[in-house]
């Protein structure tokens, strides 16, 4: 009975610290707009970077011709052909291959990281063959998806602001990522030319667009998470060059760096920001995205195991180790729908080496990770809502004009695979919206669309265009 008590205190000391009312998720989209419009004003205070993409054109269907992109994310990295062929014919072919990356890459040096990005992408091309055309005397061309924050210099270069999720690379803070890969690329004898440097935000933007034209913004929930969106070109006034023919830009909000007073940071939060590779930096994103969830979870039951005895006399060793907890393991306990939760006492049993689970610790595991994904589910949201707010497309015109149809694209392995934070991440932009403009939003999985967006990119900014 005192066992019980002291769960069911943890439980609700967790329920609350973790809550996120709805009138809370309001405050924090107009703090978001606040940092976006200081990001844009170039606020060197502001902790939201509002990246200007030099992308002034988003695809129109006519792009044409063989086009490669690589896409470095957080765990993988994917390279792809695609024969795009023009407004008829469209994306004739498409080829691609997914790398897992070493995880000592992700701390070593950064020419072994490009050297083995460069290889596997030398290799890749190496196969190509039947429907894929290169024109005689060309070099072939790529779109190069880096999905960490970059100064861009021009829409083919941009020097590394900062390593986020697992990445810790000595040598490449401050470097241009493109000559490093061109460089890598030149060590393997390949000859490419990187045409488009992009954002994964941007390039799923960019692929969105080319399928729908009603895409106005990109939201990706994978490792991390992230957002672009299409400004006013006179809408960024740190924005010195020429405006634009379109008179729009795509800006990289890098909104994983997000951090606000009004973002509830509970106990858990704090000593996982503490431990992290980047202490105090990407606060919104260690909320809610896929790297981070199930590490949460851990945190919470380890946190039972302790001061409530749940899983037994002794603390199970496993669960004090950071990280054994992946999210899409969470994701698995969390859908699990079997009246004794079988899958879930597997799990446990597997991840935190404790055989034999009561159904009662099941459920309360089970809890927690609906408790820890519908946080970032919800902050996600709001987030949306923001941007939603910025472009002004967060409530029905009162003029009586009709509401817009608004499309964002949304990519990413947590968003992709994990249907209750997919789930609830929607319902709680209806209800941020109301039903009304809420009728005229659409958020579409964008599959994979940074790949495609960054070949795109690379077609409309050829040197042969
Ligand atoms: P990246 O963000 O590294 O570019 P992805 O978009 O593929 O790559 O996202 C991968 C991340 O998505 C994983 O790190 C994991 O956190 C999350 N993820 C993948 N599968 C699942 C799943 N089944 N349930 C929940 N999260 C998942
Ligand atoms: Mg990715």
């Amino acid at each position: 009975a005192e066992r019980k008590r002291k769960v069911g205190d943890v439980i609700e000391e967790v329920e609350r610290t973790l809550s996120t009312p709805t009138a809370l998720l309001r405050g924090i989209s107009d703090a978001l707009v606040t940092e976006m419009e200081r990001g844009l004003r170039g606020d060197i205070h502001c902790q939201l970077k509002m990246l200007i993409s030099y992308v002034d054109n988003l695809p129109t269907g006519d792009e044409h011709g063989l086009f490669y992109a690589l896409d470095l994310g957080g765990t993988n990295f994917r390279v792809l052909r695609v024969q795009l062929g023009g407004r008829e014919k469209r994306v004739v072919k498409q080829e691609s291959k997914e790398v897992s990356i070493p995880p000592h890459l992700m701390v070593g040096t950064s020419m072994e990281l490009f050297d083995f990005i460069a290889a596997a992408l030398a290799e890749f091309v190496d196969t190509e063959g039947g429907l894929f055309h290169l024109p005689e005397g060309r070099q072939r061309e790529l779109g190069f998806t880096f999905s960490f924050p970059v100064n861009q210099l021009s829409i083919s270069s941009g020097t590394l602001i900062k390593w986020t999720k697992g990445f810790s690379i000595s040598g490449t803070v401050g470097e241009d990522v493109v000559s490093e890969l061109s460089k890598a690329m030149e060590r393997q004898g390949l000859d490419m030319k990187v045409s488009a440097l992009v954002n994964d935000t941007v390039g799923t933007l960019a692929g969105g667009r080319y399928l729908d034209n009603d895409v106005v913004a990109a939201v990706i929930l994978g490792t991390g998470t992230n957002a672009a969106y299409v400004e006013h070109a006179n809408a960024i006034p740190k924005w010195t060059g020429l405006l634009p023919k379109s008179g729009n830009m795509v800006i990289n909000t890098e909104w994983g760096s997000f951090k606000s007073d009004k973002l509830p940071l509970s106990e858990y939060d704090k000593a996982m920001d503490f431990e992290s590779l980047n202490p105090g930096e990407q606060i919104y994103e260690k909320m809610i995205s896929g790297m981070y969830l199930g590490e949460i979870v851990r945190r919470i039951l380890l946190k039972l195991a302790h001061d409530a005895a749940l899983f037994g006399d002794v603390v199970p060793p496993k669960l004090e180790q950071p990280f054994v907890l992946r999210t899409p393991d969470m994701s698995a306990m969390h859908h699990d729908a079997s009246h004794d939760l079988k899958v879930l006492g597997t799990k446990l049993k597997d991840i935190v080496g404790v055989a034999d689970t009561s159904l009662e610790v099941r459920y309360i595991t089970r809890h927690i990770c609906d408790i820890v994904a519908e946080r970032g589910a919800r902050l996600a949201a709001a987030g949306i809502y923001g941007i939603l707010k910025k472009l002004g497309r967060d409530k029905v015109p009162t003029d009586g004009s009709t509401m817009p149809r608004t499309v964002i694209a949304l990519d990413g392995g947590l968003y992709e695979h994990y249907r209750k934070f997919s789930s609830c991440l929607e319902a709680t932009l209806t209800d941020l919206l109301g039903d009304e403009a809420a009728s005229s939003l659409v958020a579409k999985l964008a599959n994979d669309g940074s790949g495609i967006g960054a070949s795109l990119l690379a077609a409309s900014h050829s040197q042969y265009a």
